[in-house]
């Protein structure tokens, strides 16, 4: 990874050497795709207990490699992913139907906790992109597994939400999305708190931007974006594009040592008087991963319902360990 000059952003050239993508189901495969549309890796390696399915998906991406961006995909196993700068981890107990995110931690934490310790196992000693839900506990659990550094566990948390919470502002306001700043903070799921107080339009206050800012239903649209992912599976049985394109976002972010920030999961200590907890605030991401946490201004609502947001994901995560088997 080339070095940052001092004064000024400069894009690298993206690393293109290797990514190891841990599950190869809905999201895992359609990461892998946008990942190879988005040419940042010369190597993408997709493992799966199921080794047929990921030979499947490795091959049809593989195909459109004339036709797009030439890198090497192939179905491996954890010795493939040891030399590899980014794993991302998508394998985990899917939720179907209401299930909730919470509900089948016990599940994915048994499959993310068994990836982890073969990647370590294995000699990587890269950066862990966490994708896998309950995502907040899943990047503890990664966390307590990995014995890297915190910033080198980073999972996807809110970075979606907040992109859906912009979305529909920029809808309602008729601007485009990029022009709109807002985040979705805390747990990825139920407890999730979007800071209506500190969304800007092109820098504005809602309120200072129009009329129609201040007539926005801001609890409706925080239901609908907490509820977003729950409708896609009630339609299509998944997500996977938006969150393979969060999943690449973070990548690209690490690849090009880009220092830009975003909102994701990562290590909270010593916010709001947690410890142990990984939730989601702005973070830079650089090579390094996350290289500083950031604590925005927030209402004193906003601040109570974030710090509510990390005591459950710390009840949940005492539960899940006491009844993990070790
Ligand atoms: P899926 O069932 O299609 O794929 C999961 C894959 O993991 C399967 O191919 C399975 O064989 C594999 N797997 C299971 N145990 C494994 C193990 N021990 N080692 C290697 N591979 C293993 O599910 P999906 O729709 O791709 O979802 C995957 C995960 O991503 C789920 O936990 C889901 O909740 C989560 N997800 C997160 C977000 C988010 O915003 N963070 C969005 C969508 C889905």
């Amino acid at each position: 990874m080339s070095a940052r000059p001092a004064g000024g952003t400069r894009y690298a050239e993206p690393g293109r050497d290797r990514i190891a993508i841990i599950g190869a189901g809905h999201v895992g495969a359609a990461t892998a795709y946008a990942l190879m549309l988005r040419a940042l890796f010369q190597e993408i390696v997709l493992i799966d207990n199921d080794a047929k399915r990921a030979a499947a998906e490795a091959q049809d991406i593989a195909d459109a490699n004339a036709l797009a961006r030439p890198a090497r995909i192939w179905a491996g196993d954890y010795t493939d992913a040891a030399a590899a700068t980014i794993a991302v981890i998508t394998a985990g107990a899917a939720t179907h139907g209401t299930e909730t995110r919470l509900s089948v931690a016990a599940r994915s934490a048994m499959i993310v906790g068994e990836c982890v310790t073969e990647l370590s196992a294995a000699g990587f000693n890269g950066i862990i992109v966490v994708a896998s839900n309950p995502v907040d506990l899943m990047a503890m659990i990664a966390f307590d597994c990995a014995g890297l550094p915190a910033g080198r566990i980073i999972g996807t948390g809110t970075l979606l939400d907040s992109s859906r919470l912009r979305t529909l502002l920029a809808g309602e306001l008729d601007v485009a999305s990029g022009s709109v700043d807002a985040l979705v903070l805390g747990e990825h799921g139920d407890s999730e708190v979007a800071l209506m107080s500190t969304i800007r339009v092109g820098g504005l206050l809602l309120a200072d931007f129009s009329n129609a800012g201040c007539e926005l239903d801001q609890r409706a649209l925080a239901q609908t974006v907490r509820d977003a992912g729950y409708a896609i599976v009630s339609g299509k049985g998944y997500t996977s594009y938006g969150i393979a394109t969060a999943i690449v976002r973070i990548c690209e972010a690490i690849v090009r040592d880009e220092r830009i920030i975003l909102p994701v999961s990562t290590s909270v200590d010593g916010v709001f008087g947690l410890s142990g907890v990984y939730m989601s605030m702005p973070c830079i991401l650089g090579a390094a991963g996350v290289e500083r946490r950031l604590i925005p201004p927030m209402s004193a609502e906003e601040a109570a319902a974030l710090e509510a947001s990390g005591a459950t994901l710390r009840a949940a995560y005492d539960n899940l360990r006491r009844d993990r088997p070790r």
